[in-house]
Parts: structure tokens; sequence; C-alpha cells
């Protein structure tokens, strides 16, 4: 038995009844188990192992799911839980330093333990019989806050190229220390860790950016090298230097960013890079200082890019892209109603909230102190004012459309996209002539105007 009492569901507890009726054990491993022992929630998703082959499982089960039957992993479904088992193995050759060569069912939870990556990761604790395997000391690290790889860093770093980057991911998330021995490894499994396939790598790269702070995690990944392959479109910002209000390099201030967003995907992406093309913006104003005219848009590009490589899905690189596109904007009190409707339909309605978060990230980045909230207020009830006069702020809002138009005998296709962005524009600057006599009378005259 443990302490604390390690509480089981009840649809866990059965799962481990079912397989003991078979004459086989059930343990809990993995994230559940270590995060009991640090006090936090694990929500729903809970890893167990097993001695029970994957057949076995998929013949005891109604709702099972082959997840990875290569590797001797099933999911069953479990009322709101998904819990995956993992058949009891030990790995052998990991000749390209990604998946092992043979995977060899065991009895033995010590032995399955032992091909686990961190001393906090390979413990077990049996549902049935209550047993703790801890044989690696992972309470005692854990007690300590440090992640130390089981056996010599160096030969596991080498069997598989993802555990360097899950060590930072787990310092990051945790805040614990990577211990020495494990941390000196790193460094030398660069070369293993450019093989992992970039899908790996974005699932571990998003937990750290959804960290309490990504920028240590951020760090990290600079310190030993690893940065520079999984990110290599950043390493320009180190020591690209600002002036003015800004108090740090890019790099700094594209990782402050990533703190100060709130810990949503889109968000904290977009606070990571939305800068990162202002190194190569960069050029000298005529008093020596430096600009970075048109960064926004080489920003978004490399977002994209960086994306787009680690297999993010499409919808999400857009957005990601849309907001580092449109964060360059100079609001002041000074702004007419019809530049603040101008901004909204530009941004578009979906993409305001993202967008001022991303702004107030970037502002609390600047001096590394909180902002002032009147920095975004403003704006903000400004935003809500002219959307509360429910004006016009896209085509789909116009009085008329491409079939009036069409009527008016103005030809389908980019000259009626044309006028009709033109009578956008005439709306958001005044939205009293968004009436269909107004709009018709207007577009009859820009088409005399370009012979449309
Ligand atoms: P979380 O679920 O919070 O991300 P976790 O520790 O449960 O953390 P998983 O990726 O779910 O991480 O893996 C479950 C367990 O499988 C780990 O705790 C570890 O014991 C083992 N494991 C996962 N990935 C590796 C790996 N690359 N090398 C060795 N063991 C691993
Ligand atoms: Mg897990």
């Amino acid at each position: 038995m443990i302490f604390p009492p390690f509480h089981i569901p009840k649809e866990i507890r059965r799962i481990a009844v079912r397989l003991r009726e078979a004459g086989k054990d059930t343990y809990v491993v993995g994230g559940a188990l270590r995060d009991h022992f640090l006090g936090r929630s694990h929500g729903n998703d809970i890893d167990l192992a097993s001695s029970a082959e994957p057949g076995t499982i998929m013949g005891l089960f109604p709702r099972v799911v082959p997840t990875g039957i290569k590797h001797g992993t099933v999911t069953i479904l479990a009322g709101p839980y998904q819990v995956e088992v993992t058949t009891l193995r030990k790995e052998e050759g990991y000749s390209d330093g990604r998946r092992p060569d043979r995977v060899e069912y065991v009895d033995d939870i010590v032995e399955d333990l032992g091909r686990r990556d961190f001393t906090m990761n390979a413990m077990a604790y049996e549902i049935i019989s209550g047993r703790f395997y801890d044989p690696f000391q992972g309470r005692e690290d854990i007690r300590k806050r440090l992640i130390r790889c089981v056996g010599d860093p160096s030969l596991r770093f080498a069997e598989d190229g993802l555990r360097p980057l899950r060590a930072v991911r787990f310092a990051s998330q945790l805040g614990f220390s990577i211990e020495a021995g494990t941390l000196a490894a790193i460094p030398a499994a660069k070369q293993v860790f450019e093989k992992v396939s970039p899908e790996r790598m974005r699932e571990e790269f998003l937990k750290i950016l959804l960290s309490p702070s990504p920028s240590s995690g951020l760090r990290l990944l600079e310190d030993t090298g690893l940065l520079s392959i999984l990110l290599p479109e950043l390493a320009p910002a180190r020591g690209c230097l600002q002036k003015g209000l800004h108090k740090f390099d890019v790099l700094d201030h594209l990782y402050f960013s990533a703190d100060a967003s709130p810990p949503e995907a889109a968000l904290r992406l977009a606070a990571l890079f939305h800068d990162a093309g202002k190194p190569e913006a960069k050029a000298e104003g005529p008093d020596g200082t430096p600009t970075f005219h048109g960064h926004e848009t080489i920003s978004s590009r490399i977002a994209k890019a960086a994306m787009k490589r680690l297999r993010f899905p499409n919808d999400l690189i857009d957005e990601v892209g849309h907001l580092i596109s449109q964060h360059m904007f100079n609001y002041d009190e000074t702004w007419t109603d019809a530049a603040v409707r101008r901004l909204v339909s530009r941004v578009g309605r979906p993409a305001l909230p993202g967008l001022l978060a991303l702004r107030r990230a970037d502002a609390a980045a600047t001096l590394g102190t909180s902002p002032d909230p009147r920095s975004t207020e403003s704006l903000e009830s400004r935003i809500s004012e002219v959307l509360g006069r429910d004006s016009a702020l896209g085509l789909k809002d116009l009085a008329v459309d491409g079939d009036d138009l069409a009527e008016l005998g103005i030809a389908r296709g980019p000259a009626m996209g044309r006028i009709l962005k033109e009578l956008l524009e005439t709306v958001l600057d005044d939205p009293e002539q968004n009436t269909r006599d107004r709009l018709l009378d207007i577009a009859a005259k820009v088409r005399a105007k370009h012979g449309a």
C-alpha cells in the first residue's frame, strides 16, 4: 500500500478485477501515478500496464480500440476514461533512434519499468494487491523535484531521440530540475533528436508551450542545443537588439510574450512567433535607430512554415498566421469610429479576442512588467461600442449583394469583387450609406468611373 492512499476510480478497478479473473496483473503507471505523489490531478487519462497480451484484452472488454497494437497498446473506453493499457514488455535494439527493433512481452513489472524514460515515470501500483513498485527511487526524485533518466542517460537518449525533449517538457510542466548527469547528456543527443518524427516533437513542444512558464522550457531547449533543431527560425532573434521602449532582445521578448499569454495553443504560438521576422526586416532609420517595417508579414510567414513542418493542423496554422499578421496597429484615443470599424473588419470578429490578448502579452513583455490595463481597455470598449451599433463590418453585412450588382450589368469576377470592397469601405467610413438605394447608386458611379 502507498501513502497518500491512491483512489482508483471504479471503472478502472473493474478493469483490474476482470484481468485478475483472467489471471493477469494490472498496474497504474506513468503520469497518473507521478501526479498522485505530486498532489496534482491527472484528469481522465490513465495509463495502465498489464501482463495480459493485447489479444486477450481485446477479447475481455467490449469497447477497446487497438491504438498501438503493434507495440502492445490498446485503449479501453470505460465511462469517462480512455485507458491506455500496455502489455508488460522489454524493448531491444534501437538501431534508428526512434523505435525499438524488437518488442518482447515479459511477466515482470520491474523489467517493464526498466525500459521507461525517467525514474518518476518508472513506478507502478498494482491495483488489486495494492503493491507499489519503485525500483529506481522515482519517489525520492519526485521529492527532490528531479528528472533523472532510468539508467545511463547517453544510452537512453541514443535509443529514442524524443527523450531529451521529454526531459525538458517535464521540467517546464512540473517546475522540476533536470538532474546534472541527465542534463549533461542532452547536447550530445542532438543527432538522434533530429531523426524524431515531427508529430512526436510537436506534442512535446505544445506541452512546453502550455506549461506555466514556457520561457523556462524554451531557455532549456536553447541552452541544450535542441531549439536549433526544433525551431531553427528563432535563432536570428537571439541578440537582435531593439531600441526605444524595448528592454530585451527579440528572442527574450518572444519568450516573455509566451509567458504573458493565456495558456491556449493559438495564443502561445502567436506570441512566440509574433516578432520572429524582425531580424530579417531590420533596417536603419534616418536617425540611426533600427526599424522593422513589415516584420508582421515576415513573422507570420515564419510561424506558418514552422508550424507546417511540425504538422500542426491547417486551421491552427491559419489562425496563428492571421493573428501575427494583424498585430501591428497603433491605436490611440484619437482614432475615429471609422478607424475602429476598419480594424474590426480587417481582423474579423472571431479573431478579435485573440488579437487583444496577443497585444496585452506583447505589451507586458516589452518592459517585463505588467502592462498598463488601459493599453487595451480603451480599444476594447471602443470595439464593443462599434459592434453594439450593428454596423456593417463585412461584405455579407452590406445592403446589396452580388446578385444586385449583376442586375446592374456588372460582370461577376474580380471587377465585381473590387466594387463590393469599395462599397464596404464607404460603409465602414459612414454606416448611414448602407442602404440598397445608396449603394446601388454608388456602384453605378464606380462602374462608370472604372468602365467595369
Ligand atoms: P502525460 O500523460 O502527463 O503527458 P506521461 O508520463 O503519462 O505524462 P505518456 O506519454 O502518457 O507520459 O507516457 C506514459 C508512460 O510511458 C511514461 O510515464 C513513461 O513511463 C513511458 N514513456 C512514454 N514515452 C516514453 C519514451 N519516449 N521513452 C520511454 N518511456 C516512455
Ligand atoms: Mg500519460
